[in-house]
């Protein structure tokens, strides 16, 4: 009786599961493209292969970059000049579009367009921007301000008083509290709930869901004067703050200054650089491993020098960088992307198409 009341319930289940097999199948394969719930997205400005590769030798050969199995590139054309500039290279970025250079978060006819960092507060998630320059300068300035022009830094200045963004890492103070216009942005900031902080204050420890830590007045030191570890702190410590919003985050980590060590033909400017930046991104990706529900999205807006490795020792972690340019050039740059949506970052295609996919991925669920 045991047994043949076990072999009905045996085939009742097995009828069931071939009805429900299949819709079970169909239901899976429609969710087969991944969204995630929070971007961190990495941008080493100036960062070509050849940075990429010095920063792989003075580690000895490691590159936390190597983590990353989905691999692309992007073309960077300015919609004004075969060669990109920051602003533009962000801009592409943030709004989409190809504009001219030296424009922050507007088009080509100087109109301004939603950012994505300013698109996902707008859908309720915390949002935030480190990075090792003034948060007035050309990329993290093109994530939350409309400026026709990248020097206009106390009109950016004040852009930032206008939005929402949760966290902000950085330098550059002097163009919020002593402007031209004797305003004191500090002051509205702190009206309007953010803590702000200076170099006194040690921003890890802050409590506040909302606050600017500013390390300095214009830009944070090199890595050969001293700037530590900030990066990898900042970025964690805005990571532990935004991934409190249970609707997600978007953060913008900029790893600011390879390009200027290109700019000044260092080789070893560039690789100093590269390492901490790497560093960074090896701290976000064992973050969002953890985490699995985080896109981690690493690209660079241009290849800046000209840089090539002429010769060189991986064991002695030395080689000999010869330049071509002490500006930024026309070279594709690679595109790196772990986590839910990594693939659609594969292939070859234009810098605005970061964009696209960014916000697809975010907001088009
Ligand atoms: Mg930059
Ligand atoms: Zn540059």
């Amino acid at each position: 009786m045991n047994l043949f009341f076990l072999t009905l319930r045996q085939i009742f289940l097995t009828s069931i599961g071939l009805i429900v097999l299949p819709s079970s199948y169909l239901c899976h394969a429609q969710k087969a493209k991944a969204y995630p719930k929070n971007i961190i997205f990495l941008i080493g400005d100036g960062m070509g292969l050849s940075q990429i590769s010095a920063g792989m030798v003075y580690q000895g050969g490691d590159l936390q970059l190597a983590r990353f199995k989905s691999i692309g590139f992007i073309k960077t054309q300015s919609s004004d000049n075969f060669i990109t500039d920051s602003g533009a290279g962000a801009t592409a970025f943030s709004i989409g579009v190809k504009t001219y250079n030296g424009a922050i978060g507007v088009d080509s006819l100087k109109n301004s367009k939603p950012t994505v960092l300013e698109m996902a507060e707008e859908q309720g998630l915390s949002t935030g921007l480190v990075a090792t320059c003034a948060m007035t300068h050309a990329t993290p300035a093109s994530f939350i301000a409309h400026q026709p022009k990248r020097s206009l830094e106390e009109a950016i200045a004040y852009d930032y008083t206008k939005t929402d963004v949760d966290v902000v890492i950085g330098g550059g103070m002097h163009y919020f509290n002593s402007r031209t216009d004797g305003k004191n942005l500090i002051d509205t900031l702190k009206q309007k709930g953010y803590e702000v902080v200076d170099s006194t204050v040690d921003f890890s420890l802050l409590n506040s869901s909302k606050f600017y830590a500013f390390t300095n007045s214009y830009h944070l030191p090199t890595m050969k004067e001293g700037r530590g570890g900030f990066s990898e702190k900042a970025s964690l410590k805005a990571i532990d703050v935004l991934s409190k919003n249970k609707k997600g985050f978007f953060l913008m980590i900029e790893g600011s200054q390879i390009d200027w060590g290109g700019h000044s033909n260092d080789a070893d400017y560039i690789a100093r650089e590269m390492v901490d930046f790497d560093k960074t991104i090896g701290a976000v990706l064992d973050w969002a491993m953890r985490d699995k529900n985080t896109l981690v999205l690493v690209t660079a807006d241009h290849e800046t020098g000209g840089l090539a490795l002429n010769s060189g020792s991986i064991k002695n972690k030395t080689f000999t960088g010869a330049f071509t340019s002490k500006e930024h050039t026309g070279v594709m740059v690679p595109v790196f992307a772990y986590g839910p949506g990594a693939d659609s970052f594969t292939g070859i295609y234009e810098n605005t198409e970061i964009f696209t996919k960014l916000t697809e991925l975010m907001f088009v669920k």
